[in-house]
């Protein structure tokens, strides 16, 4: 039974409302316990108090803002569960559209909203306060967040990163999905040789899940001792960016931010990418990145890093929900 259950858990964790952890409870206090969820039994003046200053000074759309202070003060929104991104910042995140647009596709009492806080131990206690049921975490507290948590699986200690909190019970339990996005998005290329640029948290997400599809992975970083750490790490070879010639490899990964909302640059030009590559770019913004074009030019093959989000996001929606999405869904609830 036990081994059922630690099997089934992530799956429990997301489709239950509420949970009880009836470990040395009496079958009464449990039932006490369950009515208590039943009955509403909550007291919110004192988040109020604690922490209607954050709510306060962000910066959110009206309707998010009337949800989160009804649910500070126990008000007419109190049967709807509260989810956001937390981060600094991420008020021009689509995650918040994209959740809304689904949970009410699927009919569901949740609301999506964001947290461009600083300070991420306030984000974490107002969530355990208020009774939020996730949350979606970028930079810069993907490693911090950690510190929070009750509970966290494997690949996200392997990581050494999360993305997705669900509370429940009581707990903060961690995932990391950007690695299920990396890894859905280049499965069919499994056991080739790739070259992964970058060495910070999106391309630790990668490296994990480029080995975990048996590649011959080599990253290139530009700064030496970082990079040698984290190829240790991953048990992969490790090379400088500066000075990079010809890339000779089937897959190339790029995670570093060059390129993103605007950047003109691109870390390779045409000439050095083979033309029977896959380029992959993890910057998703704009969709058609410089490096993508560049890869155009030499006749490779490209995939937009809006594949990865597409696929951690359908992940981060079943840890959240229970519910199995279609990537597709997703696609549509995107545009
Ligand atoms: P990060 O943790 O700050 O790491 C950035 C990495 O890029 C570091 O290795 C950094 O090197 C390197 N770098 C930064 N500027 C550089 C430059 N001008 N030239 C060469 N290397 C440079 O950031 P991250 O969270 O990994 O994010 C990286 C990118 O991935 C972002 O564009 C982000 O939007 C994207 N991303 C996409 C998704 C998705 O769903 N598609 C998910 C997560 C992230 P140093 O360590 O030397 O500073």
């Amino acid at each position: 039974i036990h081994y059922l259950l630690e099997k089934r858990r992530d799956a429990y964790l997301s489709a239950a409302d509420y949970c009880v952890h009836t470990d040395g409870l009496s079958p009464d206090i449990a039932v006490q316990e369950v009515l208590g969820l039943l009955q509403g039994r909550k007291s919110y003046g004192s988040a109020a108090a604690a922490f209607g200053h954050m709510v306060d000074g962000m910066e959110i759309p009206a309707i998010e803002r009337e949800i989160l202070e009804q649910a500070l003060m126990g008000g007419k929104y109190r049967d709807i569960r509260i989810l956001g991104i937390v981060g600094y910042p991420c008020h021009h995140s689509r995650s918040p559209h994209l959740f809304n647009t689904l949970f009410q596709r699927f009919g569901l009492r949740l609301r999506y909203t964001r947290f461009e806080w600083a300070n991420l131990g306030d984000v974490m206690g107002l969530a355990r306060s208020i009774g939020m049921r996730g949350l979606s975490v970028t930079i810069p507290f993907k490693e911090n967040v950690r510190e929070y948590l009750d509970e966290e699986d494997a690949h996200t200690q392997a990581i050494g990163a999360c993305n997705t909190v669900v509370f429940c019970g009581g707990k903060a339990y961690g995932w990391n999905t950007d690695w299920i996005g990396v890894m859905k998005a280049v499965e069919h290329l499994r056991g080739c040789r790739a070259v992964l640029l970058g060495a910070g948290g999106a391309a630790a997400a990668a490296a994990y899940a480029l080995r975990s599809l048996d590649m011959d992975v080599t990253v290139y970083g530009r700064d030496e001792m970082k990079t040698h750490a984290f190829a240790e790490r991953f048990g992969i070879r490790h090379a400088s960016l500066e000075g990079m010639g010809k890339i000779d490899a089937d897959l190339i990964v790029h995670a570093t931010p060059v390129g993103m909302d605007g950047d003109p640059k691109s870390l390779l030009t045409a000439d050095q990418i083979p033309a029977g590559c896959t380029v992959f770019d993890l910057v998703y913004t704009p969709p058609l990145t410089p490096l993508l074009r560049e890869a155009q030019k030499s006749g490779a093959r490209i995939i937009p890093g809006t594949e990865m989000f597409v696929r951690q996001a359908c992940e981060q929606f079943r840890l959240f929900t229970g519910i199995v999405v279609q990537e597709d869904t997703v696609r549509e609830a995107l545009r």
